[in-house]
């Protein structure tokens, strides 16, 4: 947006939409865009600096419904392809908008190597534990006992827990959300555009349309049950070691250890479905949300590398003494020979 622009008319998502998408009515991932249009206009960001990267799935479209310069790539590939943007180019501001499968199944390999590499980038992972767009099979970040069409039986695997996996493998800010809730959502979405090295959102998005629970007629209900806060997950951990009137309680999210055990008390709470019935679904424990993890002053992956803020890749002046350039160029390829 131009300064004359942005001097005549007040700022609002609109500025910040592409081509329309088409999701299901409550579909999640509508929620999760809408977070980052909303910070797009908090930040007043330029759509020409902004890139967001993206794989496949419904979850993929959020870049497409985004002014801003957007791509697609095979599941997972969009994380290399994002580091490799930031590293050309440190000025922009480069995000990822994925699913879980890209991000866990058949990319997983490309999030965990992101994880260790730690470049400053913003990972939205949104999380329906199923493949929407291909009618509902079940994801790896799928619950145990969930009924899909894969799993007409329900599911007898433990899902992946990426949040955890994200904390024990480098990622430097790890957050979990629920894209229903906005207030909560945006501040994370600020805190993590903010953290400089890469950070890790998954984003609770729920699919209404495959994604069913028994004794829930409506999907965001469930979800009502699962989650449950960082700072509540730690007043239970304490009131297991400590009564809760003796130690106050005081969630840091900058101690890994106590992150981690967050989320195996969350998954140990068990709770009433809302016909009082404890069924199935309540097994599995709930999903520990909010910010979980910040680790400050971790080298980048553009900073271990030698990227120049002065004198970044994208300028420099490749046709200069193009001669030059073919002469390296014919040497390095003897060198491969
Ligand atoms: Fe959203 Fe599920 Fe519909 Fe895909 S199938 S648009 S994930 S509700
Ligand atoms: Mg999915």
């Amino acid at each position: 947006m131009t300064t004359s622009e942005k001097n005549t008319k007040q700022v609002s998502t609109k500025d910040f939409e592409n081509i329309d998408v088409y999701w299901c009515a409550g579909c999640g991932h509508s929620g999760a865009l809408m977070a980052i249009l909303r910070w797009c206009v908090r930040k007043e960001v330029d759509p020409s600096q902004l890139v967001n990267s993206n794989g496949i799935g419904c979850s993929s479209k959020v870049g497409d419904a985004h002014r801003c310069n957007n791509h697609h790539w095979l599941h997972g590939r969009s994380l290399p392809i994002a580091t490799a943007i930031k590293a050309v180019n440190p000025k922009l501001v480069v995000l990822d908008a994925g699913g879980d499968g890209d991000g866990a199944a058949i990319g997983a390999e490309h999030t965990l190597h992101t994880f260790r590499r730690n470049p400053d980038i913003t990972y939205f992972f949104l999380n329906n534990q199923v493949y929407g767009l291909t009618k509902g099979q079940i994801a790896p970040t799928g619950h145990k006992h969930l009924v899909t069409p894969t799993t007409p039986c329900g599911s007898r695997e433990e899902p992946v827990d990426m949040c955890r996996l994200a904390i024990t493998e480098g990622a430097t800010f790890v957050a979990r959300a629920y894209s229903y809730d906005q207030n909560q959502l945006s501040l994370i979405v600020d805190r993590a555009f903010e953290h400089k090295g890469f950070s890790f959102v998954e984003i609770l998005s729920p699919c209404p349309t495959y994604h069913r629970e028994p004794d829930y007629d409506a999907i965001k209900d469930w979800y009502k049950d699962v989650i449950i806060d960082v700072g509540e997950a730690e007043r239970a951990m304490q009131d297991a070691l400590i009564p809760a009137e003796i130690v106050a309680p005081n969630y840091n999210p900058s101690n890994k250890e106590q992150a981690l055990r967050a989320i195996e008390i969350a998954k140990n709470i068990t709770w009433q479905t809302i016909s009082g019935m404890a069924r199935t679904t309540a097994m599995n424990g709930k999903l520990v949300a909010g910010i979980l993890y910040c680790e400050e002053n971790k080298p980048t992956f553009e900073e271990n590398i030698g990227v120049s803020l002065e004198h970044p890749i994208v300028e420099l002046d490749l046709s200069h003494n193009s001669a030059d350039n073919q002469a390296v160029f014919e040497q390095l390829t003897r060198e491969f020979l």
